[in-house]
């Protein structure tokens, strides 16, 4: 039973207006308080809950729980208590922070050493990422980038419509929201050239993505079918897959990304769990062709989730850039969690499972700067008058994501990133 979904409830903590966090979300993190101290938490509204002093004040001595498993540096321990243990403990959060529960909210002294204003902390990765997938499953950003690299003719590939499309990343240089991150240098062709050139990248790109967290899966060998992937995924975050296009365009025939993408990708720090998305599941797009049988998944397995791009130059304004929603996606998470594990590859508590660019089908949704000033031929204008074909050393870039139906309202926060030159 997921009470902790419970629209009606109210809590005793202080949720400001169109607060991602309000009782009903209660993510996931790790976040570093007073300098020293590590710890699994969670957060309604503005106010961070640290799990392992609850914990340990016994308020979750009715779930069957090890002594330091919110006392890690990392959610994996958590994650591979399974989703039911996940549950009991999300409910329970619920019911601690209820208006109408004066266990804590009563106890000064408890208060004291569980709750910390998030503004104080330090957000830390959610989880060790072991292995990162990177799907392509959004037909309008297949499409939109197939045309600029390959002509209309061949944009999609003849698999497209059959697999969800995916490589192996760099789990390595996966950042938490906060951490900038250096221009890569690396090779490109210059337009017109048959060698190529070493320097720093001049088409630095973001992508829009959101990523799942897995939790562990089957033995090696075995595989996780449409049915039964739910029960393997944990929660999102927001991703966002830095990308070098000229390294890219270069390098990538005929084994695929490489360089071009493996310097970072950044992440939001809260880990918003699928119980919590419960209320916002939505029709995912039909699929014609019909998908092979393995691949055949319920309608209602795509998630209403509104995303927001933002670029804000060194010293100024934000200027939000594209405005896409998840639900765009062509390919499903639980299609491509099957796809994925087919041929029998094992999974892993914290491995990360990026959606690919989440473009949707007008212009303003699409989710890069090299779909949104078209390979550079339509510069974006930011309010500071300065024009971007792509991202300019200095430049922050904020991705947002939030639901909202039926008055109820909530979201992942941002992951934040600025661009630094490359290093020497
Ligand atoms: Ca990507």
């Amino acid at each position: 039973m997921l009470t902790a979904n419970d629209p009606s409830r109210k809590t005793w903590v202080e949720v400001p207006k169109g607060s991602d966090f309000p009782i009903q979300n209660i993510p996931f993190g790790v976040f570093m308080a007073n300098d020293d101290h590590i710890s699994i938490g969670t957060r309604i509204g503005d106010t961070a809950i640290d799990l392992a002093a609850l914990h340990q004040l016994g308020y979750f001595k009715d779930i069957s729980l090890p002594e330091d498993v919110f006392l890690q540096d990392t959610l994996n321990d958590f994650i591979t208590l399974g989703k039911p243990t996940c549950r009991q403990v999300r409910n329970r959060i619920a019911e601690i922070f209820d208006a109408n529960n004066s266990e804590l909210k009563d106890r000064e002294d408890h208060k004291e050493i569980i709750l910390f204003p998030v503004s104080e902390l330090q957000m830390l990765m959610p989880v060790f990422i072991q292995d990162y997938t990177d799907f392509y499953s959004s037909r309008e950003h297949a499409e939109n980038v197939g045309i600029m690299f390959r002509g209309k003719e061949n944009a999609l590939m003849p698999n497209w419509l059959h697999l969800p499309v995916g490589y192996h990343g760099r789990s390595s240089s996966i950042i938490v929201s906060g951490e900038d991150v250096y221009r890569p240098m690396g090779q490109s062709l210059p337009a017109g050239s048959e060698t190529p050139v070493y320097g720093p990248s001049k088409l630095m790109d973001f992508e829009l993505e959101m990523a799942f967290i897995t939790t562990d899966g089957k033995h090696l060998g075995e595989r996780i079918s449409t049915e039964e992937a739910e029960d393997y995924m944990f929660g999102m975050v927001v991703f966002n897959d830095w990308s070098a296009r000229d390294l890219q365009k270069w390098e990538y025939v005929p084994l695929g990304p490489f360089l071009g993408k493996n310097f970072g990708s950044s992440i939001s720090p809260w880990v918003v769990t699928f119980d919590a998305l419960e209320p916002f599941r939505t029709e995912r797009p039909a699929q014609n062709p019909e998908p092979l049988p393995y691949l055949q998944c319920a309608s209602n397995t795509a998630y209403d989730i509104n995303l927001e791009v933002y670029i804000q130059p060194e010293g100024g304004e934000e200027n939000l850039v594209s405005e896409s929603n998840h639900k765009y996606l062509y390919w499903t998470m639980v299609q491509q969690l099957a796809h994925h594990t087919v041929n029998g590859c094992n999974i892993n508590a914290g491995d990360m499972m990026a959606s690919g660019t989440i473009s949707g089908p007008e212009p303003n949704n699409y989710g890069s700067m090299l779909e949104l000033s078209w390979r550079g031929e339509k510069p974006l204008k930011l309010k500071d008058g300065s024009e971007r074909k792509f991202l300019l050393d200095g430049d922050t870039v904020i991705m947002r994501a939030y639901c909202e139906k039926g008055g109820l309202r909530m979201g992942f926060g941002e992951v934040r990133s600025k661009v630094l030159p490359a290093k020497e």
